[in-house]
């Protein structure tokens, strides 16, 4: 309360109608000014007493936080909050906040096709002036709600620069990388040169196997440099709620014919009643296609059985991948993510790169095993979504 409030309310008995009148359009204009700063700040606002009655909201909260019912004044928010975790924190917030401790978390949320991240702070003040005050439902308590969706990524892309396992490595495996092809288009063109000195005709047959050569070596560079730009590139990833099974049956539909080819048979073990996962489907399935690409190549001449799984394990759900191939080593194990990393004569080494970049986008972890002459499983592991998971509380209740 400000000071000359204080006083004109403490000689409230000697003020005349008119000093009155006064003191409470002063009052009325201030409460106009906050209420329209109210509205029209970019955080949003929650108040609420201590049993959970919101007091006050602007339109900003009601914006932002998912919404099962309309938020307004004299609601109670167990009621109104559309998302599990959030009204957990909330609700908790409310029994433990105290005026000198407050609580902060960050929440993902999907709206439209991106991922809201809110950041929710909690704090507790007495009020002392509310004319009915009771000690039980006195305390108010303030919830702060910032959109902070940006700054994550933003936050994230600086991190996916980071993690490019240093540039100058990158750098480094490229020069290296194109060394070869350079030389050897340099040392094509001397025969070429060569061939032409010694015969005045030459004919196109002549030419054909240095000119071959040479572009053959040209593609591989091209093919270095497109790998390289996709490995360095930053994804511009959307995650969407989508069935991870139809994703599957999609790529396995996809690779069938040329598998057949290679007298691979696929073997499908899709878990049933899969939640809904958030995954980028295009990206998601250019990493499986590498995956499988690989695979077809450990089975390569004497073919063999793919087996592509998917199973909902608690919070998680796995998709693995088996072959029946060449398997590897320890050694060749360790270093299979590295960017440029292959054991194949025309190999880019960059294809597991790719995969593992994907697989992090999602919030996941990947996994080998293998065995040399036996065979080589790859194991992505992507969370479920809270809404997800509470959707199959309520579906099958343990
Ligand atoms: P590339 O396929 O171009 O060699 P990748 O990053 O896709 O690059 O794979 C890197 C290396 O990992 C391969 O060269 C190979 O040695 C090994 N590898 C990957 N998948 C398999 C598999 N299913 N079986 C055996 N070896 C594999
Ligand atoms: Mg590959």
């Amino acid at each position: 309360m400000n000071k000359f409030i204080r006083r004109a309310f403490n000689k409230i008995e000697k003020l005349s109608t008119d000093e009155i009148k006064t003191l409470v359009r002063y009052q009325a204009s201030e409460n106009e000014l906050l209420g329209n700063v109210f509205q029209k700040i970019d955080i949003g606002v929650i108040v609420s007493n201590g049993k959970g009655r919101v007091l006050t909201c602007n339109d900003t909260a009601k914006r932002l936080i998912p919404l099962s019912r309309p938020l307004s004044e004299g609601t109670s928010l167990k009621y109104v909050l559309g998302d599990q975790d959030l009204a957990n924190f909330m609700l908790q917030a409310i029994e433990t906040t105290s005026a000198e401790e407050g609580v902060e978390k960050e929440f993902n949320f999907q709206h439209g096709d991106r991922v809201r991240t809110l950041c929710i702070s909690v704090s507790a003040f007495i009020s002392e002036l509310d004319p009915v005050f009771d000690q039980d439902t006195g305390n108010r308590i303030l919830f702060l709600v910032r959109d902070i969706s940006e700054e994550k990524r933003q936050e994230s892309r600086l991190h996916r620069s980071e993690s490019l396992a240093s540039l100058t490595t990158v750098a480094a495996g490229v020069a290296h990388e194109i060394k070869n092809p350079l030389a050897s288009i340099g040392i094509h063109l001397q025969l070429l040169r060569k061939a032409f000195q010694r015969k005045k005709h030459l004919t196109l047959a002549d030419a054909s196997r240095y000119l071959d050569i040479i572009d053959e070596e040209i593609e591989r560079l091209n093919g270095i440099v497109v790998d390289f730009l996709f490995a360095v590139r930053p994804m511009d990833v959307r995650l969407r709620l989508e069935n991870l099974n139809s994703v599957i049956e999609d790529v396995c539909s996809f690779v069938s014919y040329e598998l057949s080819g290679h007298n691979i048979t696929i073997n499908r073990q899709l878990g049933e009643f899969l939640p809904k996962i958030r995954l980028d489907e295009n990206l998601l399935k250019q990493a499986l296609l590498n995956i499988i690409k690989n695979a077809m190549n450990a089975m390569e001449g004497h073919g063999g059985t793919l087996t592509v799984a998917t199973k909902l394990m608690g919070d998680h759900v796995t998709i693995s991948l088996s072959d029946t191939g060449v398997g590897m080593d320890e050694v060749t194990l360790a270093k299979i993510f590295e960017p440029y990393f292959t054991t194949k004569s025309s190999g880019s080494g960059l294809g597991l790169t790719m995969v593992f970049k994907v697989v992090k986008e999602h919030l996941g972890e990947i996994s080998v095993s293998s065995k040399k002459g036996v065979g080589t499983t790859f194991t992505i592991t992507l969370p479920v979504p809270t809404s997800e998971r509470l959707a199959l509380e309520e579906a099958y209740p343990s």
